[in-house]
């Protein structure tokens, strides 16, 4: 029959080991919250450089929220305009090729006629909530008048005449 294992009795030196590794213990744990929390530090540091420079510097943007007037820093307000609409044919053309001041082909929903007195050629232009580029002239677009192309005279008519306030896009 095995002798019941017996405890040896914890001496004065095991007490003053056991305290030594639990005060062991506890600055190793203190030393890598600390190390967590400076590695996070820098991590945050890293990440808010990288958001600064990914913006021109100087240049103030916003969540582009608020429809149609979008990131007021990127767009100055040019006012109100006449809007018309026209499309490619004789009647509004005097051509049908389609082909713009600009030389590119006229699409609806972004090309637009402009005086380029007022609003230079190749501008982004946002009005009534939608992008367009002022990439064509015409005789009678004088003076706060734009001129919307679309894709149909008939659309063109149906558009009429109408008042927007025009942004222009800040370059
Ligand atoms: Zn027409």
């Amino acid at each position: 029959m095995n002798p019941k294992p017996t405890k040896r009795p914890k001496t004065k030196s095991d007490k003053a080991f056991e305290r030594l590794l639990m005060i062991i213990g506890i600055a190793l744990l203190i030393a890598f919250l600390l190390g967590a929390l400076a590695g996070a530090g820098i991590n945050n540091a890293i990440r808010n450089k990288d958001t600064a420079e990914a913006h021109e510097p100087g240049v103030l943007t916003v969540a582009a929220a608020q429809e149609p007037t979008k990131e007021p820093e990127l767009w100055i307000d040019l006012g109100p305009f006449t809007c018309v609409a026209y499309d490619a044919c004789t009647d509004c053309c005097g051509k049908t090729d389609g082909i713009t001041k600009t030389g590119t082909k006229a699409t609806a929903g972004r090309t637009v006629a402009v005086d380029p007195e007022v609003i230079p050629l190749g501008s982004t232009l946002l009005i009534d909530g939608q992008e367009y580029i002022a990439e064509d002239i015409g005789g009678a677009i004088k003076g706060n008048k734009i001129d919307i192309f679309h894709n149909s005279h008939a659309e063109a008519l149906e558009y009429g005449k109408q008042t927007h306030t025009v942004q222009i896009k800040a370059e």
